[in-house]
């Protein structure tokens, strides 16, 4: 037996005896295979010489097993860990939720497009209502009529549907603002809240020494007439506050904002309301009235949870439980809505839809498929540890899923042309398998003389040299040269030879494939983001779908975007 084979043997041995007291002869062996496959012909002298050190360690005292397992420490805590990792699925689990009697809820704010922070909390709700045999709903968060848009309503729709998040129920804030309105009256009269129009300077100097503004201790009928005043535009400075207090430790806390004057036409409901809830009121009301049992927010909102709990206690309204997670985040790209309409009035993005970004529509855009989006985040589960993470971890789980089913493919870099005499007749009909495994289609084409290799592999070869066109054949250089090189064939022999990717004349067309690196180096954008690389690929592009992928050899996977241009986007 090889010297390694008898250490491994052992090693299993005794790491088998120390986790479960005795070692037994078909664990060891199936450990030993798994480390050397090559060993499974000789199973039967490797089972002669497993059987023999399992009965030797059977046979150690518990301290000998102890001090020869000692050697071994380090190892065996480097498996553990590797165990652990591996094994370690985040619980998704939701303190008090009732399996069958469950709804949550995804709420997004109509002002921007759908990115992977989204993602990861729809995911996450769509994931618990199953877990909990419950429902999940749609719940547009539209209160504030500058920044939201039916375009961005139609956008998270159409978002959420592709990423196969389907939904129970869906409803609106701003269809329900008279019933808000209702509300904040009760709240008056239960002098839970004041109208207040001190300028804003004021309510910062007050806040500052801690002292109330006049407003606060106003009769509640004062207060009443003082909000349908609000309403009728008539106090046009007003907001109605939450009666909390100026000096709390919760900041939150300190007579927040609940309603506010927008005198901005909104989407849904024209010129109808002027006076506009906040997140922190037709959030809690919303949730409750709604049906909501449980609620995921990111950890941010935390120190709102008190009020949100405190406004529903207020109203007599029933209590959806809060959980926390943390949010998500991506090294090195942007999600900021003013800072994504800068770059793409700039000309420096396409667009929302820009492969670089996060959105989900530049993840579609890109080929990354929602089976890898949603793996990826719902690996971070209900944790509260900060995931700011790179976006390689999230292309490298499509590849994946996507590896299996895209063809290969030469693409040809700067091309540079390459004449090559005496190809045997034999030789000229040629079949290339369009994946490692045979499943998909070969491609199949009939080759001239003439052909275009990358200039980088170009202008290394000298006179003489021996190369093999990549799943063809050998040729030798009889001539090198930047512009064209002439060559002949040699053999179909494979070998220890350099091989290069090829295209034929007769069999390839343009192409441009777009590079793609780090949206931001440091807080900058990367002009070097996106590069365009013009060269030739197989004809047997033609018949790859417009936004399918493709594997480009030594470049990686593409997709094809625009295919009457062969435009591909690195993946
Ligand atoms: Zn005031």
């Amino acid at each position: 037996m090889p010297e390694g084979i008898s250490q491994e043997i052992r090693k299993a041995s005794i790491r088998n005896a120390v986790n479960y007291g005795k070692a037994r002869e078909s664990t060891v062996l199936n450990a030993v295979l798994s480390k050397f496959p090559n060993m499974r012909p000789e199973i039967k002298q490797l089972s002669i010489e497993v059987s023999a050190e399992v009965t030797r360690v059977n046979g150690l005292s518990a301290g000998q097993l102890a001090s020869e397992a000692e050697e071994y420490a380090d190892e065996f805590e480097e498996e553990r860990k590797e165990k652990v990792e591996k094994t370690a699925k985040p619980k998704m689990e939701l303190e008090g939720a009732t399996p069958g009697s469950f709804t949550t809820r995804f709420p997004p704010e109509p002002n921007g497009y759908m990115h992977i922070g989204h993602a990861k909390a729809a995911f996450m709700e769509k994931e618990f209502s199953k877990i909990y045999e419950g429902k999940i709903n749609l719940y547009f968060d539209d209160t504030n009529p500058e920044a939201e848009k039916q375009e961005y309503v139609e956008a998270f729709k159409k978002d959420l549907q592709w990423l196969g998040i389907s939904f129970d129920t869906e409803y609106y804030a701003s269809d329900n603002i008279e019933q808000m309105y209702s509300y904040a009256r009760s709240l008056i009269e239960k002098e839970k809240a004041y109208v207040c129009d001190c300028s804003p300077e004021t309510v910062k100097e007050k806040r500052l020494v801690g002292i109330d503004c006049q407003h606060k201790n106003l009769l509640p009928t004062e207060n009443l007439s003082r909000w349908e005043k609000m309403l009728a535009g008539n106090l046009p400075e007003a907001v109605l506050r939450y009666k909390g207090a100026i000096n709390d430790q919760n900041t939150a806390m300190r007579d927040p904002t609940l309603f506010r004057i927008k005198a901005h036409e909104h989407y849904r409901q024209g010129r109808k309301y002027l006076v506009w809830p906040t997140y922190d009121f037709n959030t809690p009301v919303m949730d409750s009235l709604n049906g909501v049992t449980d609620v995921l927010r990111s950890k941010e909102y935390e120190l709102r949870d008190q009020l949100y709990y405190e406004l529903l206690k207020i109203l007599g309204l029933r209590l959806p439980r809060v959980h926390s997670f943390a949010r998500l985040e991506i090294n090195d790209n942007i999600t900021s809505k003013r800072k994504l309409k800068e770059l793409i009035s700039k000309n420096k993005l396409w667009g929302f839809d820009d492969p670089r970004l996060v959105t989900i529509a530049g993840l579609r855009r890109r080929g990354v498929q929602p089976q890898a989006i949603k793996d990826f985040v719902l690996r971070f589960g209900m944790s509260k540890t900060d995931s700011k993470v790179s976006l390689d971890m999230l292309l490298a789980e499509n590849r994946k899923l996507i590896d299996g089913t895209s063809p290969r493919l030469f693409f040809v870099k700067d091309p540079v042309k390459i004449m090559v005499k005496g190809i045997p007749d034999s030789q000229r009909k040629i079949e290339i398998k369009s994946h490692p495994s045979g499943n998909l289609e070969h491609r199949k084409y009939n080759l001239s003389d003439i052909f275009f290799i990358n200039a980088y592999d170009a202008f290394n070869l000298k006179d003489g040299d021996t190369i093999r066109l990549k799943d063809a054949f050998r040729i030798k250089i009889d001539k090198a040269g930047k512009e064209t090189l002439e060559a002949s064939y040699l053999s179909e022999s494979v070998g220890d030879v350099l091989k290069v990717p090829w295209v034929n004349e007769g069999n390839c067309l343009k192409a441009t494939a777009l590079e793609l690196g780090k949206l931001l180096t440091g807080d900058v954008f990367n002009e070097e983001s996106m590069l365009a690389v013009e060269g030739f690929t197989e004809s047997k592009a033609l018949d790859i779908e417009e936004g399918s992928a493709v594997q480009f050899e030594r470049m990686g996977f593409f997709k094809l975007d625009q295919k009457e241009k062969m435009v591909f986007i690195g993946i």
